[in-house]
């Protein structure tokens, strides 16, 4: 899987069965209701055998900002159907000019026109870019804003959505089996409640 640069599927099923994935998300959205020190010991082990499928277990990537900040709609949606196998989920943060420095991301915007947001931009380096069935994604909404940190905002974005399209980054130095891409959204229409704030 690592020369092949393919997502383990197969093992990402059978570890949700065993209840390894998304053990740190609370029971009650189908997760283990331990912590993140649980998690990396789980994902300590399964990096024992290969790194690329340590990384199995960020499928349940940008959970922790739906547990912490999405509202019982959101969690009940995007967030239960991800520790039992019946979702994968990313976030999307990074964009070509800007990475360490999150506040920099500037190039990714959203406009309100009514109730919905219009998102356009692109992303780097996205884990299960090309995987995932919704992505958590930063974008300037309040470009004004005095403070640079206050500029954006967290976004639900369903990766079936009209305009948003992603390719798949290949030949890393190493982790093949886990999914890296670029994304790109043109126009995506994201309702109100998607907003995660
Ligand atoms: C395999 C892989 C998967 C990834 N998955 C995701 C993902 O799912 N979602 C996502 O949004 N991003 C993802 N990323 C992107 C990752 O988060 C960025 O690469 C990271 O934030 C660093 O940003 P950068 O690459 O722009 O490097 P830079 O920020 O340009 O940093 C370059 C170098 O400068 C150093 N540096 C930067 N700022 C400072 C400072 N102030 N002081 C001292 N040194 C500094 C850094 O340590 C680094 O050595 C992924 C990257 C990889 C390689």
């Amino acid at each position: 899987m690592d020369k092949e640069q393919t997502f383990p599927k197969d093992i990402w099923k059978k570890a949700c069965k065993f209840g390894f994935i998304g053990c740190y998300i609370p029971e009650e959205y189908n997760g283990g209701g331990l912590g993140f020190l649980d998690n990396a010991f789980i994902m300590e082990e399964f990096t024992r055998a290969d790194p690329g499928i340590g990384f199995i277990l960020s499928v349940t990537l940008g959970a922790e900002v739906l547990i912490e900040y999405g509202s019982d709609a959101q969690k009940e949606k995007y967030l239960a159907p991800v520790p039992i196998g019946d979702a994968i989920m990313g976030i999307a943060i990074t964009e070509p000019n800007a990475g360490s420095d999150v506040s920099g991301c500037t190039t990714m915007h959203a406009e309100k026109d009514g109730d919905t947001w219009i998102l356009n931009g692109s992303k780097m380096f996205v884990t299960n870019g090309t995987i995932a069935d919704h992505l958590l994604v930063l974008a300037v909404t309040d470009p004004d804003a005095e403070r640079r940190h206050r500029r954006q905002s967290m976004f639900i974005v369903e990766t079936g959505w009209d305009g948003f399209e992603s390719t798949k980054i290949k030949g890393k130095a190493g982790m093949g089996a886990s999914d890296t891409a670029e994304l790109s959204f043109n126009n995506v229409e994201i309702p109100e409640e998607n907003m995660v704030g």
